[in-house]
């Protein structure tokens, strides 16, 4: 730690936020409620201990809901552009605490220094998105059947709101959910990532702040800290109407029944398998640009890190190279140093399962034309370094259908039209991102339309991940249907209510019903 801490400005970041070896063994005022055992966080970019905190008992969830329900009676008959308000100072807050957070993200994370600011910068936008919302929660107004009536729809708050998300983008997810549910009205609960418990804290200092400021209740926004257990709280509360959730297919698959099970309604962001397409009029140069900043980039622990290249026979062995030549030129080493491009994975965990795939990818047949491993000795002492790796497989491939959170990337040949390509990125049960890298027109709108990619997010001459503040986000199939972020997903954050006005002295019915008393 202190060698990093004093290179990097690690120390004064954490104490600027208010979190870590400062407060070790206890609470902040921000995470007042929490008494239970102790959770440590480690940084996976040298090992060492950054800080400790409580983790939430069922005892302390009940204050915690407590104080969102009252804060919400307050928050909910705010007007929404005063509402609004309070988002653009937490806005604004964040732009003074930018580069703190960004480092605390890189450090507790291991993502690169530039992508922890550039998390945070999302935070920013979503917040400019959010103020504009505030005086834009529409809805519609019809005519009605009826002569003397008016009819029109509305929306109001849906109450307490659940927030659970990965460790991977530690702070942008809860403010995308946040920022949106906040304008409209809501109150929110956040349970961060076990690996990732620093982060919240820090974002929970930040919001509490500007809170206090304005004499509302911290209630507004709380934070609860633990693992699957402590998320179970919400997703078991009758009280939340709303789970959002963030993480793989395998908890939104837990997440999702035991929230429809009392008919709640989940907003899930889930597993992605993302693949480019690399057609014979690709740009050659763009497309490796694309390919390896999405492999490799935040150690191939994005949701919507490029896993697949379904690259052109005519062009495969031109792209190969060029990929083969530019894997050269990476640097791994620790994330906060500006000149390295890829850190570590999150934990060791991690490093087991790319090793896994590794092994796993070889046994079905593929070949290895990047290596890959385990990286030893001095700047990798804790054991999260891998090598960014290339494999050419068969797209039918077991480990090929799965999300292996590791920079692992397979190339997989196509031959014939686009429509072969548009079929093999399809043919997986996960659909978040996809691309294609083309100039020809007539294959862009055929991988755009109907019949060409089946994810939520499909982008030509750019690459799968780095989407912005502003379109709505989100998959398809096994990556859970949801959409936060842009576009009109704040609706979700909130309940329609249809409203039918009679300024008449009659009590005509619809349909004409005659019903004479
Ligand atoms: P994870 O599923 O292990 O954990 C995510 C969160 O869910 C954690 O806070 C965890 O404590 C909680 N959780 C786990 N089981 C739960 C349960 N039964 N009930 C309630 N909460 C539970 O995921 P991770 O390893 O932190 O993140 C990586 C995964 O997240 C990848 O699959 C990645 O693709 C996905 N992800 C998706 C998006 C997206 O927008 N689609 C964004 C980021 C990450």
């Amino acid at each position: 730690m202190e060698a990093i801490a004093a290179d990097f400005g690690i120390k004064q970041a954490l104490e600027q936020l208010g979190v870590g070896i400062l407060n070790e063994g206890s609470s902040t005022g921000s995470n007042a409620f929490s008494t239970g055992e102790i959770l440590e966080s480690y940084s996976p970019v040298d090992g060492h201990l950054i800080g400790k905190v409580k983790t939430t008992t069922k005892t302390d969830y009940e204050k915690v809901m407590t104080a969102a329900t009252e804060a919400f009676k307050l928050w909910r008959v705010m007007p929404a552009p005063q509402r609004g308000d309070i988002v653009r100072q937490f806005g604004d807050r964040l732009r003074k605490n930018k580069e703190a957070l960004g480092k605390l993200v890189s450090y507790e994370m291991g993502k690169s220094y530039q992508e922890g600011l550039g998390e945070v910068q999302e935070m920013i936008d979503i917040c400019d998105f959010a103020v504009g919302l505030s005086r834009q929660l529409h809805g519609l107004t019809m005519h009605s059947e009826r002569p003397g009536h008016r009819m029109y729809e509305q929306y109001h708050p849906l109450g307490v709101v659940g927030v659970i998300s990965a460790f991977n983008f530690p702070v942008a997810v809860w403010s995308w959910n946040t920022a949106l549910a906040w304008v409209c009205g809501d109150v929110c609960i956040w349970k961060p990532s076990e690996k990732t418990p620093l982060c919240g804290i820090a974002c929970q200092n930040i919001i509490a702040e500007v809170l206090a400021e304005n004499n509302l209740p911290e209630g507004i926004s709380c934070l609860i800290n633990g693992d699957y257990r402590v998320g179970e709280f919400m997703t078991r509360d009758t009280r939340i109407p709303l789970i959002s959730a963030t993480g793989s297919t395998r908890m939104g698959k837990i997440v999702a029944q035991e929230v429809a099970g009392r008919l709640g309604k989940t907003l899930l962001e889930l597993g992605g398998n993302n693949a480019i397409i690399v057609t014979p009029d690709a740009d050659i140069k763009m497309t490796v640009i694309g390919a390896v900043f999405g492999a490799v980039g935040t150690a191939g622990q994005r949701c919507t890190s490029t896993r697949r290249l379904i690259i052109h026979e005519a062009v495969y062995e031109k792209v190969k190279q060029a990929l083969v030549d530019a894997y050269k030129q990476l640097r791994i080493g620790n994330p906060l140093d500006e000149t390295n491009h890829v850190g570590p994975l999150i934990d060791v965990d991690a490093v087991d399962m790319y090793k896994k795939a590794l092994s796993k990818v070889k046994d079905e047949g593929g070949q290895v034309i990047v290596n890959g491993g385990v990286l030893v000795g001095e700047g990798y002492e804790s054991g999260c370094y891998v090598k960014p790796t290339i494999v050419e497989a068969q797209p039918d491939f077991e480990i090929v259908q799965h999300e292996t959170f590791a920079p692992i990337l397979y190339l997989l040949k196509y031959s014939g039209s686009v429509e072969s390509a548009i079929a093999i990125q399809n043919n997986v049960v996960q659909g978040l991102s996809s691309a294609i890298m083309t100039n020809n027109l007539r294959e862009a709108e055929r991988f755009l339309s109907v019949e060409g990619s089946d994810c939520g997010i499909a982008n030509v001459n750019i690459g799968t991940s780095g989407a912005e503040i502003g379109g709505a986000f989100g998959g398809e199939k096994e990556t859970g249907g949801g959409r936060e972020s842009g576009s009109d997903a704040w609706k979700i954050y909130m309940r329609r209510q249809t409203n039918t006005i009679n300024y008449t002295t009659e009590l005509p019915l619809a349909q004409g019903i005659k019903f004479d008393l």
